[in-house]
């Protein structure tokens, strides 16, 4: 069953101060967007080392398992506490990226969105609820800024063919050659910083990763 949970409006309704306070201060607004989106982050790992990585961004994880979020909150307020100063551009919210991404980002403002081992979703009538399919492509496009960058990587080939066959489909998405894509200061960071990357590398499994850039209209007739 999906999980009900009250979203903002838009993302004018968002309390960001809730989120970051630091950053938001007095006035209670923020200072510039949030640029990166680490979608299902699960338990917060490449969301702190993109705060580490990129000290001048704003980072957010996104996740639907309510007791999951508030443990990457804790774990966020935690490591803000102990490295004073730090930590204050990364935060996390609860809800269902399929659903309310553009409830919370403004049209164009993302730089960069992650999918690090989405669940595969293995039976054909649960395709539909793979994180990244025909519909919801279309909604990480409209929060992507154009020259943005989608990072997708999982341990299940299926699942990586399943992705790229979508992204390759969309007229919004170009893949990055290999060569630009292991360029990336993100590439490394994706396939070895989650817990999820770290499990795979335990037990010795394989990872497959692509990035896409977000092209514009233009570009793409
Ligand atoms: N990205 C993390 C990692 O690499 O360790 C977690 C991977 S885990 C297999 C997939 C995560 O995506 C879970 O924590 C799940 O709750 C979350 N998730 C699944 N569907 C989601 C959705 N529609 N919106 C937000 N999070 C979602």
């Amino acid at each position: 069953a999906d999980p009900q949970f009250e979203y903002p409006v838009s993302p004018d309704c968002v309390d960001w101060s809730v989120l970051y306070p630091e950053l938001c201060g007095e006035a209670k607004t923020m200072p510039r967007p949030v640029e990166y989106a680490d979608i299902g982050c699960g338990f917060g790992g490449l969301l702190v080392k993109l705060g580490e990585r990129f000290p001048d961004k704003i980072s957010i994880g996104v996740e639907i398992r309510e007791k999951v979020a508030s443990y990457v909150d804790q774990r966020i307020k935690a490591l803000r506490n102990e490295n004073k100063g730090r930590f204050q551009n990364i935060s996390v919210v609860r809800t269902n990226a399929m659903k309310c991404i553009a409830n919370f980002f403004v049209k164009g403002s993302l730089e960069k969105l992650f999918f690090c081992f989405a669940d595969p979703h293995f039976k054909t009538k649960n395709h539909r609820r793979r994180i990244i399919n025909r519909n919801s492509i279309s909604e990480f496009a409209y929060v992507l800024k154009e020259g943005g960058f989608l990072y997708v990587v999982t341990d299940v080939k299926e699942l990586h063919d399943w992705q790229v066959e979508h992204l390759n489909a969309h007229p919004l998405f170009e893949k990055l050659d290999d060569d630009a894509e292991k360029a990336d200061p993100c590439w490394d960071l994706m396939f070895n910083s989650s817990e999820e990357a770290n499990k795979v590398e335990r037990n010795e499994g394989s990872k497959f990763g692509a990035i896409y850039r977000r092209i514009s209209l233009a570009e793409a007739v």
